[in-house]
C-alpha cells in the first residue's frame, strides 16, 4: 500500500488538514483519513484531483503562435484560421505526431491537467491513402500518452462529409472515412491496443453535424456501445452560428437540439462547444447528463463566441475542459476565462459561484471541471475519493501567489492569480510523474518535439 500524507486534501466532503491517502496497487484510492503515518511519504501543500483536458487535437499544439495574423481578407474567422490548421493536417507524419502530442502531454501534467479527451480526426496518409495499418496515427497518439504517463480516452472522428449536403473536400483527404463501418474497423483496433495500457480507453467522435450526418453518426454510436455500452461519444456541436444555420437547413433542428432529441445524448457523450445555443438548449443540454465541453482560451481565439455558463450552472448542468487547439495548456486559464467572460458581458462578479464553500468561485469550479472531465473521459477519476484512481496535483503554498492562503482560497489563487507555476508535484495511478514542477521525461520528449517542430517549419 502507498501512503500519502497531504498537508490539505481536497476530498468531495471538503478539506482535511492533514489528509492521508492510501492507494492499492492498482492505483485506486482505497482510504481517506484525517490522520498522519508515520512511513507516509509528505505532500507539502494542498493536494487536489487533476483536472482532466478533455478536448484536444494534439498535432494543433504545433501550430501554437501560427495564426495571429491578418491575412488577405479584411475579416478573419474561424474559416481562415481553418486553411492554416489543413496546411499542417497534409504534412504531418506518424513519428511527428507522436512527438508534438508526446510534448503536449508532458504540458498538460505540467499544467496538473491528469487526462486526455484526444479527439483524433487525423488518420490517412497526407496523399489520402490508407497506411499498411489502417489505424496507425491513433497508435502513434496512444504510445505518445504512454510516453508521458497520462491517462488517455482516444476518440476516433467519423468524418464522412465536407459540409452540410456536400461531398469533403480534396483538403479533408487524410480525415475522411468511407462510413462508420471503417471508422468501427479503426476503433476494433484502437481498442485491442489500449487493452495493453491501464488508464487508456477508446471511444467514438462524430466530428460534427456538417461533417457525420445522420445516416453515418447513428450506426457509428450503435456500433461502438453494442461492444461497450460505457464507451463515449465526442462531437463538435454548435461552434459557429453559421452550422447552426446550415444545421436547421439540413436537420430542422439546431444541433444541439438534435444531438439531445434525435441523437439521445446522454452522460455518455460530451456537447463540445455547445456554443450557440437557445435557452430550451441549455436547459435540455443540462437536464440530458452530457457534459459540456468548454474550450475558452480557443473559444476566444477563434471568435466564436460565449457559452451561456449561468443558465447552464444555475440548471445543473455538468461540465469540463479542454486546451482544444492548445493555445496554451492550462486548466486554470480555461476557468479563469469562463468566468471572466460572464463578468464581461454582464459587468458583475463571482457569477459561477455554488454554494456553501463552493461560493468560492476559483474552488467550485475546479472541482466541477474535475468531475465532469472525468466523466466525459469515462476515466475513474475527477474527486480525490475512494474507489477512484489516485489523480492528484500538489499545489505549493511556497509558490509567491500561494503564499499566505489557506485552503478556503488556495484554488482561488491558482485559477484567478495565474498560478500555474505552483503546481509542484503531479501522480497519475498514484506514480509520480512531475516533480519540482517538471514531467520526469520533459527533456527527452522536448528533444524530439524540437526535431519535429523544425521539420515542419
Ligand atoms: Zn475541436
Amino acid at each position: 500500500v502507498l501512503r500519502l500524507l497531504a498537508d490539505h486534501l481536497l476530498t468531495p466532503e471538503g478539506w482535511l488538514s492533514p489528509g492521508l491517502l492510501e492507494v492499492g496497487p492498482d492505483g485506486r484510492i482505497t482510504r481517506i483519513a484525517s490522520e498522519t503515518h508515520p512511513e507516509a511519504r509528505r505532500l507539502a501543500g494542498f493536494v487536489v484531483p487533476g483536472v482532466p483536458n478533455l478536448h484536444s487535437h494534439a498535432f494543433q499544439r504545433a501550430l501554437a503562435g501560427r495564426a495571429e495574423h491578418r491575412g488577405q481578407s479584411q475579416t478573419d474567422s474561424f474559416w481562415t484560421w481553418r486553411e492554416a490548421m489543413y496546411a499542417l493536417a497534409l504534412r504531418v507524419s506518424p513519428e511527428q505526431v507522436r512527438a508534438i502530442a508526446a510534448q503536449l502531454y508532458v504540458e498538460c501534467l505540467e499544467a496538473g491537467m491528469t487526462g486526455v479527451g484526444e479527439f483524433h480526426y487525423l488518420h490517412h496518409a497526407p496523399d489520402g491513402g490508407r497506411y499498411a495499418e489502417p489505424a496507425e496515427m491513433g497508435l502513434q497518439l496512444l504510445e505518445a500518452a504512454k510516453d508521458a504517463g497520462l491517462p488517455i480516452t482516444l476518440l476516433p472522428a467519423l468524418y464522412v462529409a465536407g459540409g452540410f449536403g456536400r461531398p469533403p473536400g480534396e483538403r479533408q483527404r487524410r480525415f475522411t472515412c468511407r462510413g462508420p463501418d471503417e471508422l468501427l474497423g479503426l476503433v476494433a483496433t484502437l481498442r485491442r491496443a489500449a487493452a495493453e495500457h491501464p488508464e487508456a480507453k477508446v471511444g467514438l467522435a462524430p466530428h460534427s453535424l456538417r461533417a457525420a450526418p445522420p445516416e453515418a453518426l447513428l450506426p457509428a454510436v450503435a456500433g461502438l456501445l453494442a461492444d461497450d455500452p460505457e464507451a463515449r461519444i465526442h462531437v463538435h456541436a454548435a461552434e459557429q452560428p453559421q452550422e447552426v444555420e446550415d444545421c436547421l437547413a439540413h436537420l430542422k433542428a439546431r444541433p444541439v437540439e438534435w444531438l439531445v432529441d434525435t441523437a439521445g445524448a446522454d452522460h455518455r457523450w460530451c456537447l463540445v462547444h455547445a456554443t450557440h445555443t437557445t435557452p430550451a438548449e441549455t436547459a435540455a443540454l443540462a437536464k440530458s447528463g452530457a457534459v459540456a465541453g468548454l474550450c475558452l482560451t480557443t473559444e476566444a481565439n477563434l471568435g466564436d463566441g460565449l457559452f451561456d455558463a449561468p443558465a447552464f450552472l444555475a440548471a445543473g448542468g455538468r461540465f469540463g475542459v479542454g486546451s482544444d487547439s492548445h493555445v496554451t495548456v492550462s486548466a486554470a486559464e480555461e476557468l479563469r476565462l469562463l468566468e471572466y467572460g460572464q463578468r464581461l458581458v454582464h459587468r458583475q462578479r463571482n457569477l459561477l459561484a455554488g454554494e456553501g464553500p463552493e461560493r468560492h468561485v476559483g474552488r467550485h469550479l475546479y472541482a466541477a471541471a474535475a468531475r465532469g472531465g472525468a466523466q466525459a473521459l469515462g476515466q475513474p477519476a475527477g474527486a480525490l475519493q475512494v474507489g477512484l484512481r489516485a489523480d492528484l496535483v500538489v499545489l505549493d503554498p511556497e509558490h509567491p501567489r500561494l503564499l499566505g492562503h489557506g485552503p478556503e482560497t488556495a484554488l482561488d489563487a491558482f485559477v484567478f492569480g495565474d498560478a500555474g507555476g505552483a503546481v509542484s508535484e503531479v501522480y497519475v495511478a498514484g506514480r509520480r510523474v512531475v516533480a519540482g514542477g517538471r514531467h520526469l521525461r520533459r527533456d527527452e520528449v522536448r528533444a524530439r518535439f524540437a526535431a519535429a517542430a523544425r521539420a515542419l517549419y
